[in-house]
């Protein structure tokens, strides 16, 4: 009786066993990743997209339809109120240890000082694969020497940097970023949106690429952009450059809530991409630069 007992408690086990970890491979193995997307607090869901709610709920619902079966999730803090930098990241953490398809990024403002680079340690212990910032959302220099200090930290701790890369009111910010990259080897840079309209300046990483100092430590998200050129005569233009850089270099993201995922992953899947690219877009580098194998 104890035996069938203990051969029936062993055999539950073992299922509960295979099927977490079917679980866990389901998620691993992901064939598309979603690198780029918003989650707001609770209360502040519309303040992105007030048509959209940043929540986790309408993030899977949306992550489902569209095929998408992983995503980085990331937060934006303000300056000067580590209360709210805290409590904002903690719910990215856990968000992202609730659901086996999310992972965490997490967020300073660089210009917090000790305070961000204190936040940037705890949250890289606590499993943060990368930390965002925001040169015009939270409104600092990225050329500043705080900025650089966060980037060279993030990177010490085994998180990426994902800087957003739309300055329309900073015509240097191409050499901000070469400058942060070359400083800082050891830290993978994403610009997110790859420049916007200045996608054409990031021709200067193919260029540095070639020289012993670059170490190609930066990487791109085509969010926004390959959508605002899809069917342009800038497109062949945008597929070019990525090419130039390299393939190895860019990851899909779609900005949610900001832009509806469906639409971005339909609009790369048509871009003219091989199925070889493709891959590497939606899945094996994000998998390389986020460290999610
Ligand atoms: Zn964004």
């Amino acid at each position: 009786m104890k035996n069938s007992m203990n051969k029936r408690f062993f055999l539950v086990a073992a299922i509960l066993f295979a099927a977490s970890s079917i679980n866990v491979s389901l998620a691993k193995d992901a064939g598309v990743i979603d690198m780029h997307a918003h989650v707001l607090l609770p209360g502040q869901e519309r303040s992105l997209n007030p048509s959209t709610p940043g929540s986790p709920e309408e993030l899977k619902k949306q992550m489902k339809a569209a095929g998408v079966d992983m995503a980085g999730i990331m937060s934006m803090v303000p300056k000067d109120n580590m209360e709210v930098t805290r409590a904002y990241n903690d719910f990215i953490l856990a968000q992202a240890k609730e659901n086996d398809e999310f992972f965490a990024i997490a967020s300073v403002h660089p210009l917090d000082g000790a305070d961000a680079i204190t936040e940037i340690e705890r949250v890289a212990k606590a499993g943060a694969k990368g930390l965002k910032i925001h040169p015009f959302f939270q409104g600092f220099d990225p050329g500043h020497a705080d900025v650089a200090a966060v980037v060279k930290v993030a990177g010490d701790n085994g998180l990426a940097v994902i800087m957003d890369s739309i300055s329309a009111d900073d015509g240097d910010s191409t050499g901000k970023f070469v400058n942060l990259a070359l400083a800082n080897p050891q830290t993978k840079i994403v610009l997110a949106h790859t420049a916007g309209a200045r996608f054409h300046e990031m021709i200067l990483f193919a260029v540095f690429a070639k020289g012993p100092y670059y170490k190609n430590n930066v990487y791109f998200d085509l969010s926004a952009t390959a959508e605002l050129y899809a069917n342009s005569p800038r497109q062949d233009e945008l597929m070019w450059t990525i090419r130039e850089i390299g393939i190895d270099q860019f990851m899909f993201g779609s900005d949610f809530p900001v832009f509806d995922i469906k639409p971005a992953k339909d609009t790369m899947d048509d871009y003219g991409f091989s199925k070889e690219e493709l891959t590497k877009i939606y899945s094996t580098n994000a998998r390389k630069v986020f460290g999610l194998d």
